[in-house]
């Protein structure tokens, strides 16, 4: 065996389980390593923790003097906690989250120093973020960036480091991240939700958007990991023939965990808890070695925030335990991909999930409206939807019939599918009687009891809606949620603004309010029909009608990409303040060249993998057949004939993938070359996708075959089969 696979295989059959053990109740430890509003309240002086609460509650500025005293209550907190450093935590949009770590300590005379925190550098800082992509923003401005506080997700210890959440923008204030945009999104969202919540209650005056995200993730052993040169340098393996037996048994899904990997899990749980992420569910997932976590929901922006750092725990705590975790959306050819569903719906400050059903008719019709709007948004703009979570390692699992396709389209089940229709069709155009309005009512008030039975969940759906909650499939193992949130919760906004605008207008047109609310909603209804759909979302059926139906269907990410340079979307992102046409061009740019970094990466590393690794193991193989051969004739001589044909097939096999495999690369190389020249970055993208990426599967497959062929000894990588089931 080659000896890099053969001493990976040594480790991996002789690693050793490393033991976690705690003890003590969980809800003790929830929450300690953060600076949570309690702790707050402990640490800061009664006026600045009631300013602080009130700047986080209404979104407003805080004082420079509270400012201070926040950052030195922090500190004092941290330094408790064994904290040495501080560092502005942020998210760039490479997709990774960013922290600079500076000290606390500050000398002050020789051989004196202090542990030095002030409001100043709380507030505001100015990392050296040159290197971060800003789609052309800071090089026309010649502008640097700054990161500054958010103060409505609270600041935690890791690692000896207090870590403060906060925004990234420009000096001249365009977003250089994700958070600031979600921050508006969210304050739009608000706003157009709080102004229709209050045709049903005047008592709400704050809706969040709740998220609740499933991640997706691969434990490799760490030796397997960096004897793949693939899967280290892109988070996949480039190829592999799939193993004999792959989840076909479907044995791994809810299957007990090892012991390793439970010890492992306990591990990073504890961080997890520890940091307040609220992380309750965990099982094996359907691929081998490919499991799920997933949180209780929570605010969006904070939900947000605790994905990204449950990210980078799981890196951290898998080294711990001698494995590395792979987030890719599609890591091993031929087995299930990994995603991450985000569960969102909205609340409001008078504990009502508006996108749950509710006691009487009055809530199901404030829960219809919401239901109907969403609907409504999700047609209207089901391109922005599908943009927002593309990206080069999330085609290969979009339309891979384990995976939503790339159609988007909304599941509400058969019963909400029938009342709505009714709804579509019993209301009358003129005025509404008495009697016509308690019929509706009385169907209206009969949706809890339905919805209980409700058990038909379409796991091929895009967008489902689960019962108090809609879910979103598509999103990437590896994406930041922000983006699908910042789209899902923009778009509803604006559809919200639009629909208190034609139901005000209603009233103001002499309808009684309920009725100019069912009238509103019937027409939102005929209008958004067609996102509807309840089969089966892998089907090729689906496909054509979808297109009948005038859905679009943006298959790969330089497709996809292109709707963010549409009026129309540029229009939405303006009209709610998340995004002006600036920052969404640049973003778009920035998303264009992370899908050619990739693709490029990836077509790099083929190359070379097939030259220096393939190549020389298949010639050598083909030697020892050539002397074999040789031997065999010169010992038996014309008696040789039929003692050689298996040989010389192979050997002639093995010459003709080599060479498809090389014709491949080199043509994949020249086309590389070419489309680097390509000036427009959009048909740069396109020629990647084209003329370079296609040629990775056919290049795959010879290399498959050559896996196959070529002695087992002999072959460099280790094999999938190794990987995913030695234990
Ligand atoms: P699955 O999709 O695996 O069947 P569930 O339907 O039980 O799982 O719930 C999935 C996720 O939905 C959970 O992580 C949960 O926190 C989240 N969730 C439940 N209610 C809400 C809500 N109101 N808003 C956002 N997420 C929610
Ligand atoms: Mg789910």
């Amino acid at each position: 065996m080659s000896s890099v696979r053969k001493s990976a295989y040594q480790d991996v059959l002789h690693r050793e389980v490393k033991k976690f053990e705690w003890t003590g109740k969980i809800s003790e430890k929830f929450g300690e390593n953060v600076f949570y509003e309690d702790k707050m309240r402990e640490y800061l002086p009664e006026q600045a923790y009631k300013s602080i609460k009130s700047a986080i509650q209404h979104g407003t500025k805080i004082d420079r003097n509270i400012a201070d005293v926040a950052a030195s209550a922090m500190k004092e907190w941290a330094l408790e906690k064994g904290a040495t450093h501080y560092t502005h935590w942020f998210q760039p949009l490479t997709g990774a989250t960013a922290e600079k770590h500076d000290a606390f300590f500050k000398p002050i005379a020789p051989g004196r120093a202090i542990e030095q925190f002030s409001g100043d550098l709380l507030v505001q800082q100015e990392p050296d973020a040159s290197s971060f992509p800003n789609g052309g923003i800071r090089n026309t401005f010649e502008a640097r960036g700054y990161t500054a506080w958010d103060p409505s997700s609270p600041a935690f210890v890791i690692d000896s480091t207090l870590c403060i959440p906060t925004i990234f923008i420009a000096y001249t204030g365009e977003a250089l991240d994700y958070k600031m945009p979600l921050l508006k999104a969210l304050n739009a969202i608000d706003k157009a939700a709080v102004d229709v919540c209050k045709y049903f209650d005047k008592n709400v005056s704050k809706v969040i958007a709740t998220l609740g995200w499933e991640q997706e993730y691969f434990l490799i052993d760490k030796a397997f990991f960096n004897a793949r040169p693939d899967l280290m340098m892109t988070g996949r393996v480039l190829f592999g023939h799939p193993p004999a037996k792959g989840q076909q048994l479907d044995d791994h899904y809810f299957g007990s965990i090892p012991a390793r990997i439970t010890n492992f899990m306990r591990e990073f749980e504890m961080e997890a808890i520890r940091l307040g992420i609220p992380v309750t569910t965990r099982h094996n997932e359907v691929a081998p070695n490919q499991f799920e976590c997933a949180p209780i929901f929570e605010e969006c922006n904070l939900a947000n925030d605790h994905n990204l750092l449950l990210m980078d725990l799981l890196e951290k705590v898998a080294r711990r335990h001698d494995f590395r975790v792979v987030l890719h959306e599609k890591p091993f050819p031929g087995l299930n991909g990994s995603g991450k569903h985000n569960n969102w719906a909205l609340a409001t400050d008078t504990g009502v999930n508006l996108l749950s059903p509710g006691k009487n008719p009055k809530s199901n019709l404030q829960f219809l409206t919401f239901l109907v709007n969403t609907l409504k948004a999700i047609h209207e703009h089901s391109d922005m939807l599908r943009a927002s979570i593309a990206s080069a390692s999330n085609d290969h699992r979009l339309g891979g019939h384990e995976a939503p396709p790339a159609i988007v389209s909304a599941f509400i089940g058969s019963h909400l599918t029938s009342l709505l229709d009714d709804l579509e069709k019993n209301i009358k155009a003129g005025k509404m009687t008495p009697a016509d309005k308690t019929e509706l009512k009385l169907n209206i008030g009969k949706i809890p009891q339905i919805l209980l039975d409700n058990t038909d969940r379409n796991r091929t759906s895009p967008f489902a809606f689960t019962g108090n909650k809609f879910e979103y499939r598509a999103v990437g193992s590896l994406a930041n949620c922000a983006q699908p949130m910042i789209t899902i919760n923009t778009i509803i906004a604006r559809q919200l603004q639009l629909f208190k605008v034609a139901v005000d207008k209603r009233i103001e047109d002499g309808n009684g309010k309920d009725e100019a609310i069912l009238k509103e909603l019937q027409k939102l209804i005929k209008e958004s029909k067609d996102i509807r759909f309840e089969g089966n979302g892998y089907g090729e059926e689906w496909v054509i009608e979808a297109e009948k139906r005038g859905l679009s269907n943006l298959k790969d990410t330089p497709s996809a990409l292109k709707v963010w340079e549409r009026q129309d979307v540029i229009d939405v992102f303006e009209k709610m303040e998340v995004f002006t046409k600036r920052e969404l061009l640049a973003r778009q740019e920035i998303e264009y060249e992370k899908y050619i970094m990739r693709i490029q990466i990836e077509s790099r590393l083929i190359s070379d993998l097939t030259q220096n690794h393939v190549i020389p193991v298949v010639v050598e193989y083909q030697n020892k057949l050539i002397q074999n051969i040789q031997g065999l004739q010169s010992v038996l001589g014309d008696e040789a004939g039929q003692g050689t044909t298996a040989q010389k097939g192979i050997l002639i096999d093995l010459s003709m993938h080599m060479n498809k495999m090389q014709e491949f690369s080199r043509t994949m190389l020249e086309n590389r070359k070419q489309a680097n020249k390509i000036e427009d970055i959009a048909e740069r993208a396109e020629a990647y996708r084209d003329t370079v990426k296609v040629f990775f599967s056919q290049i795959s497959y010879h290399t498959d075959k050559l896996e196959i062929l070529v002695d087992d000894e002999m072959w460099p990588f280790p094999k999938l089969r190794e990987m995913l089931f030695t234990s």
